[in-house]
């Protein structure tokens, strides 16, 4: 993904005051007295396999990296979900290279009238641009949080939700070709080609870079023009739950991502994004260089935006 603009205001990592904290309640009650009808998510099970998809090395698009975390996810998947449905497509960059890409979508439910779709990019980017190191920066980047992080997230609800039924259908969609060069989006593009015409989810979430030391999700600019609805349900759940202070309402950078073709194409998604994936929680410095490692990132994000979309599948949407 990238930033749209030069948004010159990086949101503040505000602190927003817990309401359940102060009266010593269990962190997994929220506030209100509200319980999360899902399943308590294991965020170690999730950390541990956003360092299996970098112990892969990068996944790079017609890299051996790139080849075993497919074979690896369609398994795992497979294992899980009630329908695999793997949409392989050719196609040739804007510098010409020709890439064979897949995206793995994933059903629970398909029968189910209404459904959720949750989505992430699973491949990684090819060269380091942030890197100053000329060198460097034609290295591939890990992809621990711009990558890894989205997937292992969604991996591990597939676990949840093999094990609990949910009460509507739930689609996982693992986006080939995010990444490549520049803001191209390519598996989310082709989804939506070919996808969208017939398939009406009531909307859907995209979870990108949510792995990081000091999970903030300020609300994206562009989720909140195209989809204002669902950022409403995502962020008053997060609330519910006592997660406030992982979700500012405040406006955050908009961002060029995945969600946009779907927007485009009539699906209402969100885009959850930590865009201040650096030592403070403010700078964004790892992004898109080789400090984009698993030392960077933590459970803390991953469990944060499993609550949050856990507990909107198991209230029904
Ligand atoms: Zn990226």
């Amino acid at each position: 993904m990238r930033r749209t603009l030069a948004v010159a205001a990086l949101a503040a990592v505000a602190v927003v005051a817990c309401p359940a904290c102060g009266k010593g309640k269990d962190a997994a009650q929220g506030a209100q007295g509200f319980e999360s009808p899902a399943p308590p998510f294991n965020a170690d099970a999730a950390f541990a396999l956003l360092k299996q998809q970098v112990a892969f090395g990068p996944r790079v698009p017609g890299t051996p990296g790139h080849q075993l975390q497919l074979d690896w996810m369609v398994k795992y998947l497979r294992q899980r979900a009630d329908t695999v449905i793997l949409q392989s497509f050719t196609t040739v960059a804007p510098n010409g290279d020709t890439l064979h890409l897949t995206n793995v979508f994933a059903r629970f439910k398909p029968a189910n009238a209404d459904h959720v779709l949750l989505l992430a990019h699973w491949d990684t980017r090819p060269t380091a641009d942030n890197e100053t190191n000329l060198a460097l920066k034609r290295q591939p980047i890990l992809g621990a949080n711009d990558g890894a992080s989205g997937v292992a997230v969604l991996m591990q609800l597939a676990d949840d939700l093999k094990r609990h039924s949910p009460p509507l259908g739930v689609d996982l969609l693992f986006v080939d070709g995010e990444d490549y060069t520049g803001d191209m989006y390519l598996g989310s593009e082709e989804f939506a080609a070919k996808f969208a015409p017939t398939y009406h989810p009531l909307y859907g979430v995209l979870l990108d870079m949510v792995g990081d030391q000091n999970p903030s999700y300020p609300v994206e600019p562009s989720s909140q023009q195209y989809a204002p609805e669902v950022v409403q349900r995502v962020y008053d759940m997060a609330e519910k739950l006592g997660l406030g202070q992982y979700f500012p309402r405040s406006p955050g950078i908009e961002i060029q991502d995945d969600h946009i073709p779907l927007n485009k194409a009539g699906i209402h998604t969100v885009d959850l994004i930590d865009f201040a994936y650096g030592p403070d929680g403010v700078s964004n410095e790892y992004w898109h260089t080789l400090q984009d490692t698993v030392a960077h990132c933590s459970p803390a994000g991953l469990a944060a935006v499993a609550r949050v979309v856990g507990a909107l599948i198991y209230t029904g949407g």
